[in-house]
Formats: C-alpha cells, sequence, structure tokens
C-alpha cells in the first residue's frame, strides 16, 4: 500500500529527573523508506528508539505501529521490529548460526532453516566454524544486522549502526541497508553524522534537545542545501528576464528589490556577469552561495531558517 503508514508517534515525552530528554516528539513513518533521525549526542535519539524497543517507559504520548498502539499492543508491535539499539548481544564463544539461532528463539521464531540465507543476505562469507570471539568489529556488525532479521521484521530500528565501524565497514554497512530496502525494509537508523546518512536515507528527521526540529525528504534537503549564484544587481527585473531568457532551465528567485537567487546546474557566475555587462547593468555582488550539509545542519538546530 503506497504511503502506508508504518509508525506514528505523537506527542511523546519523557524525563530523567530534572531533565526532559524528550519534549512533544511526534513523527510518521512511511513504509518503504530509510530514514534518517539526526542529532547531536544527547539529543534523545536513543531514549525514543529504547521507548520503540520497550526498554524505556514514555512519560506520556501516544506510539502506534502498523496499527498495533503501545503499551496494550506493544509485543505484538514489536514482534513485526527488529532492533539495534545500542552493543547487540552476542555470544562470543558461539558461531555466527548459534547465535542467530538463540536470537530466534528468544523472538520465538522458527526460521533456524533460512539461517544460512540470512548469514549470505548480510554478507558473511565462508564463517561456519568460526566462533564470535574471531570475529572483526565489521563482521559482528553485519551479524547485528542478520539478526535484527531474525522475526523477519517490517520495520528495522538501528541505533548509531556504523558507530566505531572504519569507512569500509560503514560502506558494507549502508549497502547491506540499501539491498534491504530494495527488498521492501522500511528502515529507521539514527546517527549524529549527517554526511553519513546522507549517502543513505530517502528522508530525515531532525532531533534536537529533545525536540523535533523537521522532518524533510532528500529532495527538501537538498533544496535546502542547494548551491544558488546570488547577484545584487541595480536592475534586477531586466537580469532576471535575461537569465530566464537565456537559461529556461534556471529557477530564478527574488530576494527582495536588488538581489536575485539563481538556481541550476548549468550557470556559472561568470555568465551572469557577461549579461549584466551586456544590458548595462551594475552587479555590487556575484557570488555563490548555499549550505553543505554540515552548516545546514548547524542551521537548523541553532534555530536558522533556511
Ligand atoms: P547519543 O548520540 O550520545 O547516544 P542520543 O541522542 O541518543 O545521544 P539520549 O541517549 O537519548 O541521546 O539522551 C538524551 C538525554 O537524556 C541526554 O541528556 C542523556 O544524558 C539523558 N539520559 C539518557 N538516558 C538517561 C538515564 N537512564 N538517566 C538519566 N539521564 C539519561
Amino acid at each position: 500500500m503506497e504511503n502506508e503508514s508504518i509508525l506514528e508517534i505523537q506527542g511523546l515525552n519523557k524525563t530523567y529527573g530534572s531533565l526532559q530528554a524528550l519534549k512533544d516528539v511526534s513523527f510518521t513513518l512511511t513504509r518503504g523508506k530509510i530514514y534518517g533521525f539526526i542529532g547531536e549526542n544527547g539529543a534523545g535519539k536513543t531514549t525514543c528508539i529504547r521507548i520503540l524497543a520497550g526498554l524505556t517507559r514514555p512519560d506520556s504520548g501516544r506510539v502506534r505501529v502498523l496499527g498495533k498502539d503501545y503499551p496494550q499492543k506493544a509485543k505484538e508491535a514489536r514482534a513485526r521490529m527488529g532492533f539495534m539499539v545500542e552493543r547487540p548481544i552476542y555470544y562470543d564463544n558461539l558461531t555466527a548460526a548459534q547465535n542467530l539461532d538463540l536470537q530466534m528463539q528468544l523472538y520465538g521464531a522458527h526460521y533456524q532453516a533460512e539461517i544460512p540465507q540470512l548469514i549470505e543476505r548480510v554478507g558473511l562469507k565462508n564463517i561456519e566454524k568460526r566462533k564470535l570471539k574471531d570475529f572483526s568489529l565489521g563482521m559482528k556488525q553485519r551479524l547485528g544486522i542478520a539478526m535484527t532479521l531474525a522475526n523477519k521484521p517490517d520495520l528495522l530500528v538501528l541505533d548509531e549502526p556504523v558507530n566505531g565501524l572504519d569507512p569500509v565497514g560503514m560502506v558494507d554497512v549502508r549497502h547491506i541497508l540499501q539491498k534491504l530496502n530494495q527488498e521492501g525494509m522500511t528502515i529507521f537508523l539514527s546517527s549524529h553524522i549527517l554526511a553519513e546518512l546522507y549517502q543513505l536515507a530517502s528522508d530525515y528527521i531532525v532531533i534536537h534537545q529533545g525536540q523535533i526540529l523537521r522532518c524533510l525528504s532528500l529532495a527538501e534537503l537538498n533544496e535546502a542545501c542547494q548551491k544558488n549564484i546570488n547577484v545584487i544587481a541595480s536592475d534586477t527585473d531586466l537580469l532576471q528576464q535575461q537569465v530566464e531568457t537565456q537559461f529556461p532551465e534556471a529557477r530564478v528567485v527574488r530576494e527582495g528589490a536588488h538581489t536575485l537567487k539563481i538556481f541550476s546546474e548549468h550557470v556559472e557566475p561568470g555568465q551572469i556577469g557577461r549579461i549584466a555587462a551586456n544590458n548595462q547593468i551594475i552587479l555590487s555582488k556575484l557570488s555563490y552561495e548555499g549550505d553543505d550539509l554540515e552548516s545546514f545542519y548547524i542551521k537548523t538546530i541553532s534555530g536558522g531558517q533556511q
């Protein structure tokens, strides 16, 4: 079903003593997407995920997963979700298959016959006899993802899944998650590094000091960060008309009486300068502007408007 909401969180609050870790947190996840839950250390990501996993109780608010409300139907809801919160629990003296078997028993799932495929799905090879104590961190993380799949969930919830991994490990995890998503899995993953999520997520939820600041799609994020040529001109009407005629694909936005922003992948500032000179328009500013991801994020959390 297109645009089927898979998880709805509404008005979630959580306090630890005098600290309000979550303040009126609300968002909805739609099936089939990859959501990046982005926030600095201490923003409230883990608290939110722990509530979803049933490890922490909220003070107030509503959680609904696939039509099942917490806390009444939380067990049924969680049977449809796979979690990786903080460090997954492994048994070092067991093999990957034995760890997965135990995880399935824990879930009450009976897919033991599919363990070899599950191991293959996360790209672990030739590890039949190897115990976990001989696994690298990257291999353990792959197994961690396999463990979240042990109950064949509809929604994966992963808290900082690439934390501590080297760049190769990060790329591997990204590829595994992309593949799972292509197979139809909805994924919700947290990180404090926007650039890392940018490679993977289709949608972003920005949390800061316990509050949701923005929910935006990749296209909206790109738009918000988009580079533009910023021009201050003596005759903006004429310049706009000339730019639109010569570069029909460019999007020209007026800002105040004398400023134009020109969004286009093809137009260079020099070309704008030439148009201005040919039309006797005086330019007092001609420069590239736009945010990189980091400055977009910093602007967002410091209350700047895009
Ligand atoms: P990180 O990226 O560091 O994991 P986070 O976004 O996941 O950060 P949380 O772990 O949810 O943030 O923490 C939110 C706030 O709640 C922090 O100020 C944290 O110190 C506080 N906090 C979290 N768990 C507890 C707890 N059990 N007792 C007291 N305070 C807590």
